[in-house]
C-alpha cells in the first residue's frame, strides 16, 4: 500500500514543509516547476535551514519507506484486525470530507474541486507543471519566427548605454529611500536628484521564474501564455542596433531566464565556472559589466544584470567587511531568530545599494548618455506578522512580497539630451505602477525604440503613460486584480500605512 500510494506520500510530506513555511494554500504548479527549476545551492541553503519540518518529514515518511520495504522483504502480512479497523478509520474520515465538500460547494461559489481539494489539488497543480515544463521545452520552436520589427526611432548612432539592473528579493519596506527607519541606502539618498523613485510599485508575481521573464519581455501586456511564442527585450535592443549583454550571478536552471537572456549578443552566467558550493558576490557583474562599456566604440549598448541580490541564505550575499548591522550569523531561519535575520538582509540591502552606487559611477565614467533602472523581480517576508510567512513564492501573496523597488538613475548627459523623457519620468514617480508592465515599455521608450507590443500608455517616460489596474499572475497564470489574490486585512492596512493605492 505504502509504495501504491507513493505519489500521495510525496504530496504529503511537499504540504507539510509548505505548511511550515507559509501556513496555507496547496503544493502550487510553481513549486513543482521550482523544484525543477532551482538548484543544489539554493535547496541546500533552504532546507539547512527548515530543519525542524524536513526532520519530522523524514522521521515521518522516512519511518513509513523502510518499515514498508521491511515487510515486502519479510513478506509479512498485516493481521486481518488491524487491517479493519484501519478500514473503518479510513471509511470515516472520508464520509466526514465528502461532507465537508459539499457542504463548502453550496456556501462558497468560488470553491472547486481542482482547487481546493487536498490533494486533488496537489495532483492536478502536479499535471500542470508537467504541461508547462514541456511548453518550456518546446519553446525553441515556438518562438522561433518571432520579430519585434524593431527601430531606432533616433537618426544618429552615437553611444548611448542602458543598464537594465534585476535585483532578487529585494523588498521596497527595508529601503532607507523607501522611508525604512535605517539607512540602508546611503548611497542612493546621495544620488537622488538624478533618480526618478517610484514610490507605489508592484510586481505582478512573487516567484523569480515568472517575475523576471514580465520584467525582460512585454507579457504583461498581454496573456502569459504569450510567453511561449515570444521573445525578450534583448531581441527589440538586437534589432534596433544595439548591442546586447546579459550577465546573471544566477545558476542557469532552464526556465525562461536562460532563454531569454541567452539571446543577447554577449550572454554571461558567472556561476557556469564556480562549483555549487561556491558563492559569487553580484560585483562580479560590475566587473564584467566595467569591461564592456570601457571597450565601447562607436555602438549603442544594453545591458542586463541579473544580481543575486537578497536571496536566503541572506548572510552570504554579501561579503563579511559589509556586515554593517550585527549580530547577522544567521544559525537557524526559525522566527526567534527574527532580528538576526532583519540584521542580515538589511546588509543584503546596504551591498546591493553600494553596487547600484558602483554602476552609476561606471556609467558617469563614460562619455555617453546613460541610464540604469533598477528593481527587483519580488520582495520577501521575514515573520512580520501573525501569520509568520517567511521567504516568498507562497501560492497567496503577502504586501512584503510584492512590494518592490523601482529606480530609473540618468547621466547628466541623458538628461541634458532627452530633458522631456526625464522631466516626463520624474513627473509619474508618485503614480502605481505594476513593474512587470512598465518595464519593457519605458525601457524601450528612453533608448527611442519603436516596435511591435511597444504601448506608450506603458511607458513611465511617454505623455501618453496611463494608469492602469493593478493585476497578479495566479498559479494558474491568469492575471486577477489585488482583490481577488488572496492578501489579508493586515496587507491591506500596509498599503494604507505606506499611501500606496489598493486595489
Ligand atoms: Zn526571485
Amino acid at each position: 500500500m505504502f509504495w501504491w500510494l507513493f505519489l500521495f506520500i510525496f504530496i504529503d510530506a511537499f504540504q507539510i514543509v509548505l505548511l511550515h513555511l507559509f501556513g496555507e494554500s496547496p503544493i502550487a504548479v510553481d513549486m513543482f516547476l521550482n523544484v525543477v527549476t532551482t538548484n543544489a545551492t539554493e535547496v541546500n541553503e533552504l532546507l539547512g535551514n527548515l530543519i525542524p519540518a524536513v526532520l519530522f518529514v523524514f522521521v515521518i515518511y522516512g519511518g513509513g519507506i523502510a518499515l514498508s520495504i521491511c515487510s515486502i522483504k519479510n513478506q509479512s502480512i498485516i493481521a486481518l484486525k488491524f487491517r479493519q479497523s484501519v478500514r473503518h478509520i479510513t471509511l470515516t474520515g472520508l464520509l466526514i470530507s465528502g461532507i465537508l465538500v459539499v457542504t463548502n460547494y453550496s456556501i462558497d461559489k468560488r470553491f472547486e474541486l481542482l482547487d481546493d481539494v487536498f490533494p486533488v489539488n496537489g495532483c492536478y497543480n502536479l499535471y500542470l507543471s508537467f504541461g508547462r515544463y514541456a511548453d518550456g521545452a518546446n519553446y525553441h520552436n515556438t518562438s522561433s519566427g518571432f520579430t519585434y520589427s524593431a527601430y531606432s526611432t533616433r537618426p544618429d548612432s552615437v553611444p548611448e548605454v542602458y543598464v537594465m539592473v534585476i535585483g532578487e528579493t529585494m523588498r521596497a519596506t527595508n529601503m532607507g529611500i523607501y522611508g525604512y527607519h535605517r539607512n540602508t541606502t546611503p548611497m542612493l539618498n546621495k544620488m537622488s536628484s538624478d533618480l526618478a523613485i517610484f514610490s507605489d510599485a508592484l510586481t505582478m508575481s512573487n516567484t523569480t521564474h515568472k517575475s523576471v521573464p514580465m520584467l525582460m519581455s512585454p507579457i504583461a501586456s498581454e496573456q502569459f501564455d504569450s510567453l511561449y511564442t515570444q521573445r525578450g527585450i534583448l531581441t527589440a535592443f538586437k534589432e534596433a542596433g544595439f548591442e546586447t549583454s546579459f550577465y546573471s550571478n544566477q545558476r542557469r536552471n532552464g526556465s525562461f531566464i536562460d532563454f531569454l537572456g541567452s539571446e543577447a549578443n554577449d550572454a554571461v552566467f558567472v556561476k557556469d565556472s564556480v562549483s555549487i558550493v561556491d558563492n559569487v558576490s553580484d560585483s562580479t557583474l560590475l566587473v564584467l559589466l566595467n569591461k564592456k562599456i570601457h571597450n565601447l566604440k562607436s555602438k549603442k549598448l544594453f545591458v542586463i544584470l541579473h544580481c543575486y541580490g537578497s536571496h536566503f541564505n541572506y548572510s552570504d550575499r554579501y561579503p563579511e567587511e559589509y556586515a554593517f548591522y550585527k549580530p547577522c550569523t544567521v544559525v537557524s531561519a526559525d522566527k526567534e531568530y527574527r532580528n538576526i535575520l532583519i540584521n542580515a538582509y538589511d546588509n543584503t540591502v546596504r551591498y546591493t545599494d553600494y553596487l547600484l552606487w558602483r554602476i552609476t559611477k561606471a556609467l558617469e565614467g563614460i562619455d555617453a548618455p546613460s541610464v540604469m533602472l533598477y528593481t527587483s523581480d519580488h520582495g520577501e517576508d521575514i515573520y512580520d506578522d501573525y501569520r509568520n510567512r517567511f521567504l516568498h513564492a507562497s501560492p497567496t501573496p503577502t504586501f512584503n512580497q510584492l512590494r518592490v523597488p523601482f529606480l530609473i538613475w540618468t547621466s547628466k548627459q541623458y538628461q541634458n539630451k532627452y530633458p522631456e523623457l526625464w522631466t516626463t519620468l520624474q513627473s509619474n514617480c508618485k503614480k502605481p505602477i505594476s513593474t512587470s508592465l512598465v518595464a519593457f515599455h519605458t525601457l524601450l521608450d528612453m533608448g527611442g525604440i519603436n516596435a511591435k507590443y511597444f504601448c506608450p500608455e506603458h511607458s513611465l517616460c511617454n505623455k501618453s503613460f496611463t494608469v492602469t489596474k493593478r493585476l497578479y499572475v495566479t498559479d494558474h497564470n491568469d492575471y486577477k486584480p489585488l482583490d481577488d489574490v488572496g492578501l489579508r486585512q493586515v496587507d491591506i492596512q500596509q498599503f494604507k500605512q505606506n499611501n500606496l493605492r489598493f486595489p
